[in-house]
């Protein structure tokens, strides 16, 4: 609290980020949903060979280049996507001009229950009202519930986080069907690990209310540069540069435009990292079954499992952290049964595994 902040500063609850271990800190991260791959090999090669002398000229204002690789990967104009500092940042300018401010008769933004955990410090920041729509069982997402239900917007990360569930492209088409008059933002910040891969580019010529948000953070292994973007019809793509234009004209650095420009472009290394991690994500979710953790099937880079009876999953994430390794625990009610595990190498979930079952053993001795 203080007396120099405004009223909202004062109120708001900020998004809480995983923690980041400190500098030279040895730990197993497997908390903030990073690649642990690292990035295309041009990334060096951009950062060896950039021209220092240019850092004293301000950056392209629309990151062209960047527009250009994304719309060529995805089959779209280059005026149908619009570049931010992290997806954060292109959420953010999405509920300032898709959603409706506060009033007695604005509508609300429908979310789910369980989803990013930004998504309602948004609402929050920007005056947005929200309404949580329950999940079912085994946190499975009804496209039934969002329609029916005035609203001035949808928000839906697919695959969601943390649950990692993702539902079928036709679903999403139901829903912006069936919301003729409302913005639908489709989150796909885990998009790219879905198997087999689904993604709302492919329904944008029928859903002009349609915006499909992506990041470079996950899929590209770029999380330290923060470059997002979002992909929908031009209308649409105009009203954020509208946004952008009125808060920060030069969202992207010099780097960043090219090092995720090559990145994008870099397909074939891309697919190379992903099929990895997939392949990781299914035999630690083999191995963490066998111990008699149970969890929805994920579609991303992470899972959401529930320990076996007996382990507390506050009192196993303590102990991991201990041993250093970093997982994400969630107090709200609902989850705060299970733990959010991030895919790291193999052999990083080697030691993972390794001191879980050390973990199931203890409990099941003491
Ligand atoms: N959407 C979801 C569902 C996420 O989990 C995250 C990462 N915390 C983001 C968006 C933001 O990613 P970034 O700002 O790194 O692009």
């Amino acid at each position: 609290m203080s007396e120099f902040w405004n009223k909202k500063i004062n109120e708001i609850e900020p998004y809480v980020a995983g923690e980041q271990p400190k500098k030279g800190e040895k730990v197993i991260k497997l908390n903030t949903n990073e690649n642990p791959y690292p990035p295309t090999p041009m990334a060096r090669v951009i950062l060896r060979t950039c021209d220092v002398a240019e850092l004293r000229l301000y950056p392209n204002a629309s990151s062209t280049e960047l527009l250009e690789a994304v719309a060529e990967k995805e089959g779209v104009k280059p005026s149908q996507v619009f570049a931010g500092n992290g997806s954060d940042e292109v959420l953010a300018l999405c509920f300032q001009t898709f959603f409706e401010k506060e009033n007695e008769t604005a509508l609300p933004v429908l979310t789910p229950e369980f989803s990013y955990s930004f998504y309602p410090v948004f609402a929050k920041f920007y005056d947005v009202r929200t309404i949580k729509i329950p999940l079912k069982e085994d946190f499975r997402l009804d496209p039934d519930d969002y329609i029916g239900t005035p609203n001035c917007g949808i928000v839906i990360a697919n695959p969601n986080a943390p649950t990692s569930r993702s539902i079928i492209v036709e679903d999403i088409k139901r829903i912006c069907q069936g919301n003729p008059d409302s913005v639908v933002l489709i989150d796909e910040a885990y998009a790219a690990f879905s198997d087999p891969y689904e993604t709302a580019v492919s329904i944008l010529p029928e859903c002009p209310n349609l915006v499909v948000v992506r990041t470079c953070s996950k899929s590209h292994s770029l999380a330290g540069l923060r470059v997002g973007y979002a992909i929908a019809s031009e209308e649409l793509i105009e009203g954020l540069n509208r946004a952008k234009d009125s808060f920060n004209s030069y969202p992207l650095d010099r780097l960043a435009q090219m090092i995720a420009a090559a990145a994008i472009r870099d397909t074939a290394y891309n697919r190379k990292c992903i099929d990895k991690i997939i392949a990781t994500r299914k035999n630690t979710e083999a191995a963490l079954k066998e111990l008699g953790f149970t969890m929805p099937k994920s579609s991303s880079n992470f899972l959401f499992a529930k320990p076996p009876k007996g382990i507390d999953a506050e009192t196993l994430y303590k102990n991991l952290k201990s041993k250093g390794i970093l997982v994400r625990y969630f107090k709200t009610e609902g989850i705060n049964d299970r733990l959010r595990i991030t895919i790291g190498t193999d052999e990083e979930m080697e030691k993972f595994i390794a001191a879980v079952k050390e973990e199931v053993s203890n409990a099941k001795d003491s």
